[in-house]
């Protein structure tokens, strides 16, 4: 028998780089070499351009990945309420703190202290007292008159403020919803298109996440006239309300975003990375994967070599346990995405090294009631009790591949699944490699995946691999572990 298997995306890393595409990587020739270098998940942002330039990159990252032969994940980010200013006369204001601002109601000013914004409830929302964080939070504002039709602040930090740029309500409020009628209608573009994961923005309760799932299968169900895949939901956690929230939140969502743009502008700074262990943490214990972003190699956006700041923060999140790590303006307007990623790649498999050393020590199964944990703990166990050179997990939903993944398993983990979604998405979890173009009868797929395996040198004879499937038959679901031995 002879097969077509190849095992290009097998890597020496663990933890998932997701990328931002933007002018900087939007060729095929780039997409393919930011593949190779250690690409796992394409973001494409809804902030900015719509669905025609979203269906376009989408379309290039799926004909490149078919390309090389594997599966690459493509996660779809919805900007949600994230507020901006208008325009600014002359395109620039310099905000001093002699100096009070002004936000109208109207769309249009001529003041250079008068702002405008695209928050239509702003003037509403805000009381007296609030803080108002403008350009990335490096300009603070304070509410200090509140009229009918305009607010006047105070300017407790002062700096350089330009047209369009994000404005954060810390402690605000929002009377608006978090999915806006734009967010709606790519979400519903985002299901025929079958993107594997969607981003939802300045999440602020669960119902915000089982709002969007019942949109989604509405949209699948008009779609095809039958329940069928939709995307799985990343909940961005970048608002107090959303950590104060948190165990509902990650109960209720299909992954999570520490996103920590946003994050670092509505909580004092300070609290940052306690805020992201605490995330990071109820993830691991609940089974979700999630993702750190933001400015985690920044600096990579104009030098070839990143911070020592920088190698330590991305070396961390992958210690605290993070499943990826995502990379953002420096992949999708950087001079050097390629190198960014592999930097980050590189970080990944030295911090891994330390990681294996310490699960070896700590990593004790929790109990658990689901038959698929306990199954998965025992395989993990099991594969390195008889040192396999390979697990091997055949699921249908991707449920059994993501709680492998949960276990943190050092063998070679290798995902297969008739279900190309599943195999997308197989690329956030935590040192799952998925393989396309396996048999589905278990026993051909065993012999072609050995078979490859042996040709790519992976495989050998007398190698153990330790096989977990889960079946589903009707309405029934089963799970088999076994053992084989490579002849
Ligand atoms: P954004 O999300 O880049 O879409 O704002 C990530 C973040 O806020 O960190
Ligand atoms: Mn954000």
């Amino acid at each position: 028998m002879t097969t077509n298997l190849i095992f290009p995306q097998l890597r020496p890393s663990h933890t998932k780089i997701v990328a931002t595409i933007g002018p900087a990587s939007d060729t095929e020739e780039m997409l393919s070499k930011l593949i190779l270098a250690g690409v796992d998940v394409f973001r494409i942002n809804m902030a900015h351009g719509g669905t025609d330039q979203a269906q376009t990159r989408l379309d290039r990252i799926r004909k490149v990945s078919q390309q090389l032969g594997v599966t690459v994940g493509v996660l779809v980010d919805l900007a949600g309420p994230k507020m901006r200013l208008g325009e600014i006369p002359n395109d620039v204001y310099q905000c001093e703190t002699e100096i009070p601002m002004k936000f109208i109601r109207d769309k249009i000013t001529t003041e250079p202290n008068t702002f405008t914004t695209t928050y239509e409830p702003l003037i509403d929302d805000v009381n007296i007292g609030d803080k108002i964080m403008l350009a990335d939070g490096t300009v603070a504002l304070q509410v200090a008159e509140k009229n009918s039709d305009s607010i006047i602040c105070t300017v407790i930090q002062g700096g350089t403020v330009r047209s369009r740029q994000g404005i954060n309500l810390p402690g605000t409020k929002l009377s608006i919803k978090t999915l806006q009628q734009a967010d709606i209608d790519n979400a519903k573009w985002a299901v025929g298109a079958g993107v594997d994961f969607l981003g939802l923005s300045f999440v602020r309760s669960p119902e915000d996440i089982l709002e969007l799932r019942e949109i989604l299968v509405d949209a699948a169900y008009k779609n095809t006239g039958f329940w069928s895949d939709i995307p799985h939901i990343v909940a961005k956690i970048e608002k107090p309300e959303a950590v104060e929230r948190i165990e509902e939140i990650v109960d209720v969502t299909d992954g999570v975003m520490v996103a920590r743009g946003d994050l670092g502008v509505e909580f004092d700074i300070a609290q940052i990375a306690v805020v992201q262990k605490k995330i990071i943490e109820t993830c691991r214990r609940k089974s979700k994967p999630v993702i750190v972003a933001t400015q985690m190699l920044e600096s990579m956006h104009h030098q070839t070599l990143p911070t020592r700041a920088e190698a330590t923060d991305v070396a961390n999140a992958i210690l605290d346990g993070t499943d990826a790590c995502m990379l953002s303006g420096e992949t999708a307007v950087g001079e050097f995405p390629l190198q960014t990623v592999q930097m980050m790649h590189r970080i990944a498999v030295e911090t891994e090294k330390v990681l294996a050393e310490r699960f070896a020590l700590t990593h004790r199964p929790s109990r658990t009631t689901s038959v698929t944990h306990a199954v998965c703990d025992a395989a993990v166990t099991l594969a390195d009790e008889i040192d396999a050179a390979m697990l091997l997990v055949k699921t249908q939903s991707g449920k059994t591949a993501m709680a492998i993944s949960n276990k943190r398993c050092f063998t070679l983990c290798v995902g297969t699944s008739s279900n190309i979604r599943a195999l997308q998405r197989m690329n956030l979890f935590w040192g799952i490699f998925p393989l396309i173009n396996v048999p589905e009868n278990p026993q051909e797929s065993l012999i072609s995946v050995i078979e490859a395996g042996k040709t790519t040198g992976y495989l050998n004879h007398g190698d153990r691999i330790v096989h977990v499937l889960g079946i589903a038959t009707g309405s029934r679901y089963r799970n088999v572990l076994y053992v084989h031995i490579v002849d």
